[in-house]
């Protein structure tokens, strides 16, 4: 199958960019590409990129548009994004958008979007497997028509893949919370305009856990995959 599938999914921090990302792509072949994942593995290796980084992750500011479209390049022509990938957490600006033009044929953007209470609450009770990356939460919400049920490692404090050691990230402490998301209704909100007047929007309200809305994400991706 020559099929290309590039995707974007867009969102404010907290909302299941991650989440969804990381489930959907190995269903559909392609690799999730999260530019905060290599930052934080760049960071964890004390590498000259991380250091350079770290800083910035740590207050919830972006890193510059230079540094995260090289990154995003390499990433994106190794051997396996050749049928496709997911971007999860770029762009992030309209410069970002306007780099990814240039160098991909993105055929869909899936802009997901929650309440800012309940993505509050998301993020403060996220928690991150030190050794693997997986993602667990045990915010457990029903409001607003919304019914997300904790997603809970079976061992507390260890990761169910790996057995690694789970732990809040920096950047997910209340302080910073805030930053990120001025950062995100700031910067990266636009976006949105930008493509949806490309044509290639589609919006998403989740609903439930992901057990429910990664089969319709799936659906939605190969509805547009060219
Ligand atoms: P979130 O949960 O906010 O979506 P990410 O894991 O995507 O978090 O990103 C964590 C941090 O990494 C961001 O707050 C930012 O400092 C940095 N970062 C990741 N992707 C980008 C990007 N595309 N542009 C600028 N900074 C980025
Ligand atoms: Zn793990």
């Amino acid at each position: 199958m020559s099929m290309a599938m590039q995707f974007v999914f867009l969102g404010p921090p907290g909302v299941g960019k991650g989440t969804y990302a990381s489930r959907a792509g190995p269903q559909l072949g392609i690799p999730q590409v999260s530019t905060g994942d290599i930052f934080r593995a760049e960071v964890k290796s004390g590498s000259e990129l991380g250091n350079k980084v770290k800083g910035i992750m740590e207050a919830g500011g972006l890193v510059s548009d230079d540094v995260v479209i090289e990154v995003l390049k390499k990433r994106i022509t190794r051997d396996d994004a050749r049928k496709g990938f997911i971007l999860d957490g770029f762009p992030r600006t309209i410069p970002q958008a306007e780099a990814l033009d240039g160098i991909a044929k993105i055929d869909m953007v899936l802009n997901i979007a929650l309440p800012e209470d309940i993505l509050i609450e998301k993020i403060s009770a996220r928690r991150v497997c030190r050794n693997c990356g997986d993602l667990y939460n045990v915010a457990s919400i029903d409001r607003e028509g919304i019914k997300m049920p904790p997603m809970p490692p079976k061992e507390e404090g260890k990761c169910d893949k790996c057995g690694g050691e789970l732990y809040q990230r920096a950047d997910d402490k209340e302080e910073v919370i805030k930053e990120r998301l001025a950062a995100y209704n700031k910067q990266t909100s636009p976006l949105i305009d930008y493509y949806r007047e490309k044509g290639i929007l589609v919006d998403f309200k989740p609903t439930a856990g992901p057990e429910e809305m990664v089969p319709k994400i799936i659906e939605l991706l190969k509805e547009h995959g060219s």
